[in-house]
């Protein structure tokens, strides 16, 4: 099972200065930026996984800018990343489209034809069809999943216009991606508003001629859902197909998922949950073959923050006094990682400053908000209490210490989603080891009944 990395330009600058919070004046972006991979020194991902849509162009505004698009098509894909193959022996480089981009759009923005293009100039090792995202998921009887294909419905129609078309697109692709030597393998995308029409979808597929195929439209659903996808998908199917799937966001969910004999997935969310997560920003090994959580401990820039800003333009609170507080929080921090400061002293300084950005005043807080507030200490305490940066090795903890634990500004965020790439990386090492253990043992233990 791969683990493949969705990137979107996801580099930090390895001479940020944390104690003036600024990146010096000479850097250049990209170019002086670290990549996760450079950052920590080697992969923690088998591969990376570039949708179209995030480099961007004509049709969609990627997150790329000009000329960073134009070097991507120059150079391809893994010049780009500075991914190269001798540094990274075995790795893969995986395409798509990035359909949620387009989702409101009638059709998709990329022909076969021009996927094939960004492909083959790209050297991507692996490829998706054109897909058009269908959101609806339904769990259907065979009888129901007649009556949606004859609806007069109009989310029923159309979710059934955006299947065929990626279908028909699949088809296409598949043809066209043969000009492509034979380092690139072709995935089919399967989008269904249900079990059984993304099986019946992997079955057509599958007699295309896919060997590989790609499952979409997961990231919004439950990991109920997607386990029901899966498992009508695999009973059509069988088992000697290779399936990937699209963004996943139950990346922690993982060896749940080993049943479905899974060959790869992509995802973002061990990185983005460092700074999108309300809660579990920071990974570490837990017992019994899980991750363990911490919250991040928010101390915004006084200067920057919107709401701050916002705060003290108001007259709510003075710019000084904010100030005061954030270099209080941060020192006691800080003091505190080196043993100079104690827990409660540091704890009540963080929320002193967590009040006026989180609620906009100090007093008369409502019992909703007692309870967020309460919440947040308790979070924040547990995090204080077992110091997790200073249990990990990586090259993140190693160099910025309790700097990674610090939710503020994009330098710091990024960091800790990097470290939790690392985290994540090893997580999926050891499911991988202990499976392979678990057959092995199994073999064994058939051998000795047979003597
Ligand atoms: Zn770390």
């Amino acid at each position: 099972m791969k683990f493949i990395f969705a990137d979107s330009l996801d580099f930090v600058d390895p001479r940020y200065d944390f104690l003036a919070d600024r990146s010096p004046p000479d850097r250049e972006v990209y170019w002086d930026d670290k990549f996760p991979h450079e950052l920590l020194g080697y992969a923690p991902y088998d591969g990376i996984l570039v949708s179209r849509s995030i480099v961007g162009g004509h049709a969609i505004q990627g997150k790329y800018n000009q000329s960073q698009a134009m070097r991507f098509r120059r150079v391809g894909v893994r010049e780009f990343h500075r991914f190269r193959e001798p540094d990274y022996p075995n790795s893969l480089v995986f395409g798509d489209c990035g359909a949620f981009a387009y989702h409101k759009f009638e059709e998709p923005p990329y022909n076969a034809e021009d996927m094939v293009d960004f492909y083959g100039d790209g050297a991507f090792t692996h490829g998706c069809s054109v897909d058009h995202i269908i959101f609806d998921f339904e769990e259907l009887t065979p009888e129901q999943e007649r009556d949606y294909q004859e609806s007069q419905e109009e989310r029923a129609k159309e979710n059934l216009r955006r299947f065929q078309l990626t279908i028909d697109n699949a088809a296409d692709f598949l043809q066209k991606s043969k000009r492509l030597d034979n380092h690139f393998t072709p995935l089919g995308v399967v989008q269904g508003w249900s079990p059984l029409s993304m099986a019946k979808a992997a079955r057509v597929l599958v007699d295309m001629g896919y060997g590989y195929l790609a499952i979409g439209g997961m990231v919004p659903l439950r990991s109920a859902q997607i386990h029901k996808a899966l498992d009508a998908i695999r009973d059509e199917i069988g088992y000697n197909i290779s399936i990937h799937i699209l963004g996943f966001a139950k990346a922690d969910e993982i060896a749940d998922f080993s049943p479905h004999r899974i060959s790869s997935f992509d995802t973002t969310s061990p990185l983005i949950r460092a700074f999108k997560d309300a809660k579990q920003n920071y990974f570490l090994p837990g017992a019994n073959g899980r991750l363990e959580y911490y919250t991040a401990i928010r101390i915004p820039q006084a200067l920057e923050n919107n709401t701050l800003k916002r705060l003290a333009k108001a007259g709510v609170y003075t710019q000084e006094d904010l100030q005061k507080r954030e270099q209080a929080a941060i020192g006691s921090l800080r003091a505190y990682d080196r043993g100079k400061a104690g827990i409660e002293e540091t704890l009540s300084l963080i929320m002193d400053y967590t009040k006026p950005f989180a609620f906009g005043r100090d007093q008369g807080h409502s019992e909703a908000e007692e309870r967020k507030l309460s919440g947040i200490r308790d979070r924040t305490r547990h995090t204080l209490e077992n110091r997790p940066w200073q249990r990990c090795a990586c090259a993140v903890c190693s160099e910025i210490s309790v700097e990674v634990i610090l939710f503020r500004a994009s330098n710091r965020n990024k960091r800790r989603g990097i470290h939790n790439l690392a985290v994540y990386g090893k997580h999926i090492k050891r499911l991988k080891e202990a499976k392979y253990n678990d057959r092995s043992i199994n073999i064994q233990s058939h051998q000795s009944a047979a003597e």
